[in-house]
């Protein structure tokens, strides 16, 4: 164990201005360049999305905050004291341990977001993230509040099945939260970069093929973080989307009017029975039809 014991409040502290920190300076980043170097022009006024968007964060933020916000944190705080974990059983080197650990979250992360997909119930709360009719930095942190939630208690038991050090949970969260808004920026870069990164990185070409209203190419490129996972799981999705990164139509089939999609909308979308959420949000009817911007 090379580095010290962080106690449970500094640590929570800790957590919470690096998470910020680091928050920040990858969204400005992220900004800056989508002011540059455009990838898509918007076809939605950016005012309403990023207010709508910003608005999701902080009731996600205020959720957090009144309830277990911190829960991923303080159970690898308590395994620790407590030595609970498989990874407190073997007897290996820290830098091991956390290299397992990081990626065992990963893939965590990436097996949840293809269940989300495939669970009726839990597309009810992803479709949310998939309504956005464009997507930039600001999409990367638009969940509606439950799936926050769900995800963060998920990942506590992830972290106490396995015994994940404190650190370890602090730059996974860190990592995931600023490569969040670096898949979704709206950024324009050569090809060759894009499939140098992406042998390891989901990058944001790859990701937008995920916000495509057509089913098939929704359901690819699934990861967060790392790449590997759709690779070693059959569903990464190299080429760009049909209709081309600049011309496919982003967001749900179903829900193409942002004047229908506000926040009040957005947050009892998981509770409305509609005909297509009732049949998995995207019925082959749906999808068979065209859609247009
Ligand atoms: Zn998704
Ligand atoms: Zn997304």
């Amino acid at each position: 164990m090379y580095f010290k014991r962080v106690t449970k409040y500094e640590g929570q502290r800790m957590e919470a201005y690096l998470r910020l920190g680091i928050f920040i300076g990858v969204y400005l980043l992220a900004a800056l360049l989508e002011a540059y170097f455009p990838k898509r022009p918007p076809t939605q006024s950016r005012r309403t999305r990023w207010r709508i968007n910003f608005s999701l964060v902080g009731i996600d933020i205020l959720v957090q905050r009144l309830t277990v916000g911190a829960a991923a944190y303080l159970t690898a705080v308590y395994a620790q004291t407590h030595g609970w974990g498989l990874l407190h059983v073997l007897d290996l080197p820290f830098w091991l341990t956390a290299l397992i650990a990081f990626l065992a979250l990963d893939f965590a992360i990436y097996l949840q977001h293809v269940m989300s997909h495939a669970l009726p119930v839990f597309w009810r709360l992803h479709s949310v993230h998939h309504a956005d009719l464009d997507i930039d930095a600001s999409s990367g942190l638009r969940f509606h509040p439950l799936e926050i939630l769900i995800s963060l208690l998920y990942k506590s038991l992830i972290v106490a099945a396995l015994g994940v050090d404190p650190w370890v949970v602090i730059a996974f969260e860190v990592i995931l939260n600023g490569s969040a808004v670096f898949t979704h920026a709206n950024i324009r870069y050569p090809d060759k970069l894009d499939s140098w990164l992406r042998l390891l990185l989901c990058t944001p070409n790859m990701h937008r093929v995920h916000h495509s209203t057509s089913r098939d190419e929704m359901d690819t490129n699934f990861g967060f973080f790392l790449s590997i996972w759709d690779r070693l799981c059959g569903t990464h999705h190299r080429a760009p989307p049909r209709a081309g990164h600049e011309k496919v139509a982003l967001g749900l089939p179903y829900a193409r009017e942002q004047s229908k999609l506000g926040l009040i909308a957005l947050l009892m979308m998981p509770f409305r029975v509609t005909r297509q959420t009732a049949s998995l949000g995207l019925s082959p009817d749906v999808v068979s039809n065209e859609v247009k911007n």
